[in-house]
């Protein structure tokens, strides 16, 4: 861009600033200070420089942002809680970051076991109101203390209940919003049943942010489940604890929880967090089920469960209460933050692969470690094929993140030839988009592109993101520490060669 369109877009930038505050006045539009910095990142911690944060308060606020943003040709980032992973959030294009956590009421309607929430409304302060009328939101990812519902459906979250539940999308009955010029619009409403015309409420769950602003969704909420029952078991090795994992969807059981621990991460739960389950099985995969429903039909389902593990695993054991349960799931809880003790830098992919390559897939991550030289540890949700693999490195040694960098192209190529896909719940945002082009040909990101032009011809909303190739790791993430970081162990510790 010459230096003279340069000055002309900076004098139009700062002219629709002044007119949004003009508008909507100073106390919801900020143009300094912490808490817009906080604003110019993510949980990827990528910041980028931005012109005013708008904290939302109305629909009103919202229509106006748009409408402004259209005329002046600003770029606009909707926000919610910023737990995203990816740099989704992040203002890469620069202009506003629209701030939609104050709006965050929610309606349980018991009658019709529906929810009718905000965009800001906390994803487990939905689940509790729901719980309170003595119903059940699944969607669980690990970050729903702080997550905004606006987000998850951008998102299309998922979490560990997936296994028998599903993601975000299967609870999005209806969706009220605005188009990226700032047009109200609403996709369903208090109701099940929708075919009226093109889905484009399904078009908005996952579109990250790109395709329009949710002001209000109205969610389908199920009966809550009588109760639920814990079981975790060790296997010999990765590749025998995916085959369980298999034989058990095989024989036709349905988990609410199925993860799956490798042992590279039961390392770090048990040598760095120090969380043991068995005294006398150390260092083995681990599968944590869970299953849920009527006190009877647990009761009924037990032994054959128990039967399976008997069968395919090294050792088991079920929880005989709630506590005991706790305590199971505290390895799952603490192995990702013990990781940082094998690198300051995690890369966390969340890729999917189908259950019949799992095996596959295992053998696969071997190679990869051997071949990187790099500790990667592996968990997630086994019956989905959705898989959290964190690659760690340490930041300030550029052979290992040029090691780092050479490992994530090849996991994302095996990943696509094993049939899988790149992305099953944190989405693109900013740090997927180089391997967009891996998982997807061209007829399909032209097709992608040809709906963003037809909603967004401006491109206004969250430009940057999908489909501009970014590289991260030219970027230097921000140093501070977020609610929702993990704890870091004291010390560093390296990968015992054995597992390598
Ligand atoms: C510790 C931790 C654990 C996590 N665990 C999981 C997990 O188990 N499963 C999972 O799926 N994810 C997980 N995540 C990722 C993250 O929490 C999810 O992607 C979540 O959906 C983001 O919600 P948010 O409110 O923070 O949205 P933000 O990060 O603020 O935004 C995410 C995207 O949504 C868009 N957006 C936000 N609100 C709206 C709106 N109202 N209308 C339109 N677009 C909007 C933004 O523009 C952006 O593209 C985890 C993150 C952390 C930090």
């Amino acid at each position: 861009m010459t230096r003279k369109r340069l000055t002309k877009k900076k004098d139009s930038a700062k002219k629709a600033t002044l007119r949004l505050l003009n508008s909507l006045g100073s106390r919801k539009v900020i143009t300094q200070g912490n808490a817009k910095y906080m604003g110019s990142f993510d949980s990827s911690k990528l910041a980028f420089d931005y012109d005013a944060l708008l904290r939302a308060r109305s629909e009103n606020d919202v229509s106006v942002c748009l409408k402004l943003a259209n005329e002046y040709g600003v770029p606009v980032t909707t926000r919610g809680a910023g737990t995203s992973l990816t740099g989704s959030a992040s203002p890469a294009g620069g202009g506003w970051v629209l701030d939609v956590t104050l709006m965050n009421r929610i309606a349980i309607k018991k009658d019709k076991a529906m929810a009718i929430v905000q965009p800001g409304a906390i994803v487990s302060s939905i689940q509790a109101a729901a719980e309170a009328e003595g119903l059940f939101y699944p969607p669980d990812p690990s970050s729903q203390k702080y997550c905004t519902i606006g987000g998850n459906i951008a998102c299309n979250a998922g979490g560990m209940r997936c296994a028998k539940y599903g993601v975000t999308r299967d609870y999005v009955l209806a969706l009220e919003g605005f188009l990226p010029n700032g047009e109200k619009v609403s996709w369903g409403g208090e109701y099940r049943k929708y075919a009226t015309g093109y889905n484009i409420r399904d078009l908005w769950i996952g579109s990250e942010g790109t395709l329009g602003v949710v002001t209000k969704a109205v969610l389908k909420l199920l009966p809550k489940p009588e109760k639920t029952w814990t079981l975790v078991a060790a296997f010999d090795s990765d590749e025998d604890a995916l085959r369980a994992v298999q034989r058990l969807l095989e024989e036709g059981f349905h988990p609410s929880i199925l993860e799956f621990l490798d042992k590279r991460t039961i390392y770090c739960a048990e040598e760095i967090a120090g969380v043991r389950l068995f005294k006398n099985v150390s260092g083995k995969p681990l599968l944590l089920v869970e299953f849920d429903g009527p006190k009877a039909a647990l009761t009924k389902l037990k032994p054959k469960v128990l039967n399976w593990a008997k069968r395919t695993s090294r050792a088991y054991k079920q929880a005989k209460n709630d506590r005991e349960a706790e305590m199971l799931w505290e390895t799952r809880r603490k192995c990702s933050g013990a990781m940082f003790a094998l690198g300051d830098t995690k890369i966390n992919e969340d890729i999917v692969v189908p259950l019949e390559n799992q095996v596959r897939f295992a053998k696969f991550l071997d190679t990869l470690v051997r071949r990187s030289r790099l500790p990667i540890a592996t968990f997630g949700h086994a019956a989905d094929g959705n898989f959290h693999v964190n690659i760690m490195y340490h930041r300030d040694n550029d052979d290992e993140m040029a090691r780092a960098k050479w490992a994530v192209k090849e996991l994302m190529q095996k990943i696509v030839g094993l049939k899988g896909t790149i992305s099953g719940e944190h989405g693109i945002g900013l740090a997927k988009t180089p391997f967009m082009k891996i998982a997807r040909n061209e007829a399909e990101m032209d097709a992608m592109r040809a709906i963003k032009k037809a909603l967004d011809p401006n491109n206004i909303l969250n430009p940057g993101k999908i489909f501009d190739v970014y590289e991260v790791w030219n970027h230097t993430p921000e140093t501070v520490s977020l609610p929702w970081d993990k704890k870091r162990p004291e010390g560093r510790r390296i990968l015992p060669e054995h597992l390598f």
